[in-house]
């Protein structure tokens, strides 16, 4: 498969041009629910090259079903056990990114990605925690 067969979205690689949209983990671009980039660059080369390695996975899932397990819920290595609710976001150090907080949003609400994105365009992500006393 060619990269023109795949047209991801924001995706527009022709020979010879330069995109601009760059990939970054959380971009948001894909539904895939772990985003993984691959990137390399050589100024030596003068190349470059962007993965949508979470895409790409993606296919290999689709054809090997047997060897995945996508399990619904999270494991806790606290207390060494799967938890099905989603944790709120609880960081002091940084907002909750976009692209996790609307995937958050799909698992609660069993809505789709695309779904999500629409329904709360107009919504901020949660914000960072605040500790007492500060
Ligand atoms: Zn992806």
């Amino acid at each position: 498969m060619t990269i023109d067969q795949q047209r991801l979205p924001g995706q527009n690689i022709h020979a010879g041009e330069i995109p601009e949209e760059k990939w970054f983990h959380g971009d948001d671009l894909c539904d895939c629910t772990f985003q993984r980039m691959g990137y390399w660059t050589n100024a030596h080369l003068a190349r470059t090259v962007r993965v949508r390695v979470c895409c790409i996975w993606a296919k290999l899932y689709a054809q090997f079903p047997e060897l995945v397990q996508e399990i619904p819920a999270w494991f806790d290595d606290n207390e060494k056990q799967y938890k099905i609710e989603p944790l709120p976001w609880n960081s002091e150090d940084e907002d909750m990114p976009a692209a996790l907080w609307h995937r958050q949003l799909a698992v609660e609400t069993g809505l789709a990605l695309w779904q999500v994105r629409q329904l709360y365009a107009d919504q901020e992500p949660p914000k960072k925690v605040v500790p007492h006393g500060r």
